[in-house]
């Protein structure tokens, strides 16, 4: 009897025990998230998913280069030099090792690591993420394809402008010293003409000794 009383006593104790503890958490805040509606805060340099400031992607392609799976595609066209039509700029997180070589191989810091890792599909398709916010040509960017255009024009008139006044000025001296040695010559031609005039016009040191000599032969007499 003694003994069935002590196991209806332990009964009693270990229940109350179960619900203490049953109650404790009941009012306690719940450790559990409901993912993906909620989600757990990450390390600040958890290596998530990446994002691409596309205006200030230089195209260079470096990212693409140093990745070690080869996982980035890029395709653009730049028009004027300047101004990127985009096609692609995917990375394939199939093959993605997170590695974060492509961040630090970026020179113009267009591209980094958010602390998204949420990747979960059942379509493997849907993990190859293109990271460009526009595709093709904006307004934008066809304005600035005709400025530089304009620009453009500008320049090659300007330039041609200098080479005609280059040339034109490199004409005028060559005429200037064509007419310079001209001139030259015809003056000294001038001058030989002048002096030979005066040859011809000097008096004759003999016939000079013959008049003296007929004045003086008068005088005589
Ligand atoms: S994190 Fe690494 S594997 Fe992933 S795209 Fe960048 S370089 Fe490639
Ligand atoms: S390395 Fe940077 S600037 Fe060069 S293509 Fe990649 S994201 Fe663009």
């Amino acid at each position: 009897m003694s003994g069935y009383f002590k196991d209806l006593n332990d009964g009693i104790v270990s229940t109350l025990k179960g619900m203490s503890v049953t109650l404790k958490h009941l009012f306690s805040k719940p450790v559990t998230v409901q993912y993906p509606d909620e989600k757990l805060p990450v390390s600040e340099r958890y290596r998530g998913k990446h994002k691409l400031t596309q205006g200030g992607c230089r195209g260079c392609g470096l990212c693409a280069k140093v990745c070690p799976v080869e996982c980035i595609e890029i395709d653009f066209e730049r028009h004027m030099k300047r101004v990127f039509e985009w096609k692609k700029f995917s990375i394939d997180y199939n093959k993605c090792v997170f590695c974060g070589l492509c961040v630090d191989a970026c020179p113009a810091a267009s591209l980094v690591m958010t602390q998204d890792f949420d990747l979960s599909t059942e379509d493997r398709r849907e993990v190859v993420k293109d990271l460009l916010e526009w595709t093709g040509l904006r307004e934008e960017d066809l304005e600035n394809i005709r400025l530089l255009k304009e620009k453009a024009e500008a320049d090659k008139k300007k330039k041609a402008a200098e080479a005609a006044a280059a040339a034109a000025a490199a004409n005028a001296d060559a005429t200037g010293s064509e007419a310079a040695s001209s001139k030259s010559a015809s003056s000294k031609s001038a001058s030989e003409k002048k002096s030979d005039r005066s040859e011809a016009a000097a008096p004759n040191p003999k016939g000079k000794g013959k008049k003296n000599k007929g004045g003086k032969g008068k005088d005589d007499k």
